[in-house]
């Protein structure tokens, strides 16, 4: 197949570019070898094409959000999650302290506040243990594959992550949530610390795609209507505060982390992964923003293009 080579040849004209920095906030983060680079695709039926790094694994870090928040929804049903948080793009960065006026209510998923209630809303067990084993077993479901947490970056970030306890604080203080807030931090921590390859998370892109069914065990993980949820969420809030740049010029929802991972939805068809740790000034992967921006030219893949 020509695909793969094709991938090669994304990966080797995007290799030039050494922009950015590797995330150093998290220490574990900071020793992340920078000029790792890989790409993944897969379709919906499960056919997997990949080239680069693909064996090297890193912490899923943000891109973990939209999948907690659609648990979370799947879980509670739309109702009762919209009331603890909204829908609507912030602009703002992922670590902003933006909460709704009166009823502190966060302003999305994707942004540390929505990420830590939604991450409250697993289960009435807030012991991050039991919330951290319900999140590794999620995104094994979703890659297929088990998946583990990595101790290292789970104890790294716990040890510098004074801002997520403030945020936690404010929710706590406003009612959004009645668990004891370090809890729901180190809970969430252990989510953002699950470990994958950007195969897996092509994959986990790849069970999106397919309308919430993992496309190689054909298992149901998300109903039909979390998914639309979840990628409308993707596409309005996805990409830090680079969002709408990033709607415009590649066209599908997505996803970022701070370990550089960025996963990309062409629903029906595709789930897109790529890895790259040098972040640019909003918090993307730069290599992974060039790389999609190149696969979404190529391919057609602009939701906002006529067939
Ligand atoms: N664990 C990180 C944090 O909350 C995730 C941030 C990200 O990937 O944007 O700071």
């Amino acid at each position: 197949s020509p695909i793969p080579d094709y991938l090669t040849e994304v990966l080797d004209t995007c290799t030039a570019d050494v922009s950015g920095t590797v995330a150093d906030y998290i220490p574990e983060l900071a020793a992340a070898d920078p000029d790792r680079f890989a790409v993944a695709l897969v379709t919906a039926d499960g056919t997997v094409y990949s080239a680069g790094d693909t064996e090297h694994a890193f912490s899923i870090q943000s891109i973990s959000k939209p999948f907690v928040y659609g648990m979370a929804l799947d879980r509670l049903g739309f109702d009762a999650v919209l009331e603890k948080i909204d829908v609507e793009p912030s602009g703002e960065a992922f670590n902003e302290i933006s909460l709704e006026h009166d009823s502190g209510r966060p302003l999305n998923p994707m942004i540390n506040a929505g990420a830590l209630t939604a991450h409250a809303l697993l289960s009435d067990d807030a012991s991050p243990h039991a919330r951290g084993e319900q999140v590794r077993s999620l995104f094994s479901d979703l890659a297929g594959r088990d998946l583990s947490i990595d101790e290292r970056v789970a104890a790294s970030e716990l040890t510098t992550t004074y801002r997520n306890i403030a945020i936690a604080n404010l929710l706590r203080s406003y009612e959004v949530f009645f668990d004891d807030p370090e809890d729901v931090v180190a809970g969430y921590v252990r989510q953002c610390s699950v470990s994958v390859t950007v195969t897996d998370l092509a994959m986990i892109a790849g069970t999106l795609a397919n309308g919430g069914v993992q496309p190689s065990t054909g298992a149901r993980v998300f109903s039909r209507p979390t998914v639309r949820q979840v990628l409308s969420v993707m596409a309005t809030c996805g990409m830090y505060d680079a969002a709408g740049d990033w709607l415009t010029t590649v066209g599908i929802p997505a996803k970022s982390g701070v370990s550089g991972g960025i996963i990309g939805i062409l629903p029906g068809q595709l789930g897109i992964a790529v890895f790259s740790p040098r972040l640019d000034r909003h918090g993307n992967s730069a290599r992974g923003v060039v790389a999609f921006e190149r696969l979404s030219h190529d391919m057609n893949l602009h939701l906002m293009d006529a067939p």
